[in-house]
């Protein structure tokens, strides 16, 4: 009988490790605290802060509920230890008993002290208002200003969110880069940031091709707050995601163990497509045409490429791969991307499994959906002023 109720704990252990560490295949099929109790938790997407508040706080009551749990899976599965269990004398049932349910009447407690005052007293809030200055941080509602605008920017398409392990996530806003784990949400204003890039473990097993998002290398990152005493963030990232996290850095990232990092296909490509792009003719703007005028894409580099068809003129017009009748058209759109989003674009719409295609390859112009070869791609350059005597 002992052994077959120590073979019943050993599984309930594995059950809880699967609730607490929830495997891919768990995930996927909605077994998680997240996906069970999403009616509770409201939308991420909208309430960000307000959603992870609550989520932390259900996670440490649904885990709390394991310890207890135990109880109940032995009387289930195991009617003999536990009636045993129940002809030990009264105090000693009574203090077992208490011992089970004290984790969650502590959780309960914990909960209820989070959610008092308006969530205020959550670590999340209380980790916001580190980043407030003296003056506001004695309000106890200004966490909510940051929080705001945390909502905001997670509303946002450009930012970056990647699962980094079974629990935890890391998200990269405009001004925030926030770590979430099961039980806690950690947040370092980016302008206050500086993330040190301190080693890298190359991954043999990974076997995926790299086009198809296979990464060969994980980088160790630690990032630091330089202005106020909080604790660090410690994380493990593809490399594949390096260059987008760089972008929305303020401070360049410190490479403290000389890490030689391998570029994602996409930031190899954009190497190659400038190169190529900038040996075409520039196409000259007059000084009185002069706009600046923003990409649409990202909204922060100015639009200097020209779609020009160019390739018929040169007499290099390609028949399309496959026999097929695509050829380039010609495009009467006003500049309105930059370079590195016409790349991405480019990219995004070849064969990914056969990157080798890309350069002599066709792509829809964005705005006029003209299809547009490299040769056809220039580079806005201002004419220089005609010179007045
Ligand atoms: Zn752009
Ligand atoms: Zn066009
Ligand atoms: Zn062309």
């Amino acid at each position: 009988m002992l052994g077959e109720a120590c073979c019943f704990t050993i599984l309930y252990v594995l059950l809880c490790l699967i609730v607490i560490f929830p495997p891919d295949e768990i995930a996927g099929m909605g077994l998680t605290v997240e996906k069970l109790l999403a009616s509770f938790l409201g939308s991420e997407i909208m309430n960000f802060v307000q959603y992870h508040q609550r989520r932390t706080t259900a996670t440490v009551l649904v885990h709390s509920l394991l310890i207890p749990g135990y109880l109940l899976w032995m009387r289930q599965t195991q009617p003999g230890v536990y009636s045993w269990m129940f002809h030990l004398p009264t105090f000693a049932i009574g203090t077992t008993v208490l011992l089970f349910l004290s984790p969650v009447l502590v959780a309960l407690c914990l909960a209820l002290w989070w959610h008092h005052n308006n969530w205020s007293q959550h670590p999340l809030s209380k980790s916001l208002t580190h980043f407030l200055d003296e003056r506001q941080a004695s309000h106890p509602h200004s966490w909510l200003a940051l929080a705001t605008e945390i909502n905001i920017q997670y509303r946002r398409v450009d930012k970056l969110s990647t699962q980094i392990s079974s629990t935890s996530q890391l998200v990269a806003i405009d001004s925030w880069l926030i770590q979430v784990n099961s039980y806690q949400v950690c947040v370092l204003p980016l302008e206050d940031t500086l993330v040190v890039l301190e080693g890298a473990i190359n991954n043999t097993l990974d076997t995926r091709p790299f086009s198809a998002g296979g990464s060969a290398q994980i980088l160790k990152l630690r990032a630091r707050c330089v202005s106020k005493n909080v604790p660090d963030l410690s994380f493990r990232l593809s490399s594949t995601l390096m260059s987008e996290l760089e972008r929305k850095l303020v401070i360049p990232v410190l490479n403290s163990g000389q890490v030689v990092v391998q570029k994602s296909l996409a930031d190899q490509f954009l190497e190659v497509f400038l190169k190529t792009v900038s040996e075409n003719p520039p196409y000259l703007e007059k000084p009185n045409e002069r706009r600046e005028e923003a990409c649409i894409g990202c909204m922060s580099a100015p639009s200097n490429v020209k779609l020009d068809r160019r390739c018929r003129v040169l007499g290099v017009e390609r028949p399309a791969e496959g026999g097929g009748e695509a050829q380039c058209v010609a495009c009467s759109c006003r500049p309105m991307w930059c370079v590195t989003c016409l790349s991405k674009w480019f990219a995004a719409r070849q064969d990914q499994a056969r990157p080798e295609t890309w350069l002599s390859s066709r792509a829809p112009c964005p705005t006029c959906r003209s299809l547009f070869c490299l040769l056809d791609v220039r580079l806005m350059m201002q004419e220089a002023p005609a010179a007045t005597h």
